[in-house]
């Protein structure tokens, strides 16, 4: 029996807000201190939209826990009467050998997430994709993208209805990890029985001693194309991509308008260390376009995807917070068990928000339940 009556979350982006819901869902009081608004431009939820994927070269154990997620936001959506999740169906394709690429398919194999294959020329006949020979495709239906407004809106009328408190302009200047307080900008000090710390890009500031050095922030690009108008209705039916591509990982979504219209097209990383690996201060972002955020999608784009080409409409940037394996911190805090972190999600946190939301709400709820060695302090020190 949980001796847990009141819980402060510092951070109400992602995370915060899918923990004060599993949180208040749970019966237990919940305070969400958040720096700026409820949905904002400054952190990692900016751009609209977040692909959800079942086949995950990141690593098999996150299976099942996306599983999880993608019934959470069904359920979500049902409740809140908006489609959250739009079910497009994700294509992966790269060469036959790419070890990120068989890590996908195996991923798919192992959790028996239903998947087609097709070679190189089925790939070209079926999706408008140039590929050379030795390239082939992995086509999962359970993918698709997730409405990052909508979600967000759900998570906390949700967790607001189940009685959680939202405080927005209330920056979080210091937390006292051995005495579980929070000391906000104005030097108002508050205390609860636990303290989740689901600051985003600020972890590593709030909380420096926590995984020291292995925390980076990094800027990325979101770009929006606008083809010639002929080949909008077959770019309108793409499912979510991601190629596996030399230059680096590419991926990007059907045209839409979900708040921009157009082609929202990314790189996640590149092969070659680049600029983009560059750690940024989440305090002072570049927010402007340059020539050179465009450089490697303008290649992929003119190589492998020849109907996206033209002007690029708008952009977004936005922050990952990455560990060097990309894998989560999820825990709690070494020095006191009644601060629980949650960070470091490394550009693809996203789509698990509630099945992590529930997880959290189970280390601030249950003393017997332990973090999953992956995501453990421990491991990130290591
Ligand atoms: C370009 C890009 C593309 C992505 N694509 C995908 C994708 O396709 N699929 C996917 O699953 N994931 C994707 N992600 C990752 C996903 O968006 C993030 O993992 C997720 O949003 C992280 O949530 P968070 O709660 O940690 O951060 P945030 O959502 O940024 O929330 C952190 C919050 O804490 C607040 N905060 C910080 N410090 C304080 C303080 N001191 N006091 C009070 N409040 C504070 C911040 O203001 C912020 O609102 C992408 C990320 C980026 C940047």
């Amino acid at each position: 029996m949980s001796t847990v009556r009141h819980v402060l979350v510092v951070g109400g982006g992602t995370m915060g807000l899918a923990a004060a819901w599993a949180l208040a869902r749970a019966g237990v009081e919940v305070t969400v201190l958040e720096q700026f608004s409820h949905v904002h431009e400054r952190g990692s939820h900016s751009g609209l939209t977040r692909i959800i994927r079942q086949a995950y070269h990141e690593g098999e154990h996150y299976v099942p826990i996306v599983q999880r997620a993608d019934r959470l936001w069904t359920e979500l959506g049902a409740r809140a009467g908006r489609a959250l999740l739009e079910r497009t169906g994700l294509l992966e394709f790269g060469p036959d050998d790419d070890p990120d690429f068989l890590r996908s398919i195996a991923a798919c194999e192992r959790h028996e997430v239903a998947h087609t294959r097709h070679d190189a020329v089925e790939l070209q006949q079926r999706w408008p994709f140039l590929v050379p020979e030795g390239w082939s495709a992995n086509f999962t239906p359970s993918g698709g993208y997730l409405r990052v407004d909508a979600c967000l809106d759900a998570l906390r009328d949700e967790a607001r209805a189940a009685g959680a408190t939202f405080h927005y302009g209330a920056a979080v200047r210091e937390i006292d990890v051995r005495a579980a307080t929070v000391t906000l900008d104005d030097a108002r000090r508050l205390h609860a029985d636990a303290v989740v710390v689901t600051a985003g890009a600020w972890l590593p500031s709030l909380l420096p001693e926590l995984v020291p050095g292995r925390l980076a922030r990094l800027r990325r690009v979101l770009t929006w194309w606008s083809p010639e108008a002929i080949h909008v209705p077959a770019l309108a039916r793409l499912p979510v991509w991601a190629a596996f591509d030399p230059a680096g990982f590419f991926y990007g979504f059907p045209h839409s308008d979900e708040g921009i219209a157009g082609l929202k097209i990314a790189c996640h990383t590149t092969r070659e260390p680049s600029v983009d690996d560059d750690p940024i201060d989440p305090d002072d972002v570049d927010r402007d376009l340059h020539d050179r955020d465009l450089a490697g999608l303008v290649d992929f784009v003119d190589a492998r995807f020849p109907s996206a080409c033209g002007p690029v409409s708008a952009h977004r940037v936005c922050l990952y917070t990455t560990t060097p394996s990309w894998d989560f911190v999820i825990d709690r805090h070494p020095d006191d068990a009644r601060v629980v972190i949650a960070g470091g999600f490394s550009g693809h946190g996203f789509k698990f928000a509630p099945a992590i939301g529930e997880l959290v709400a189970e280390l601030c709820l249950d003393p017997g339940r332990s973090a999953p060695e992956r995501f453990s302090v421990a491991r990130h020190r290591g």
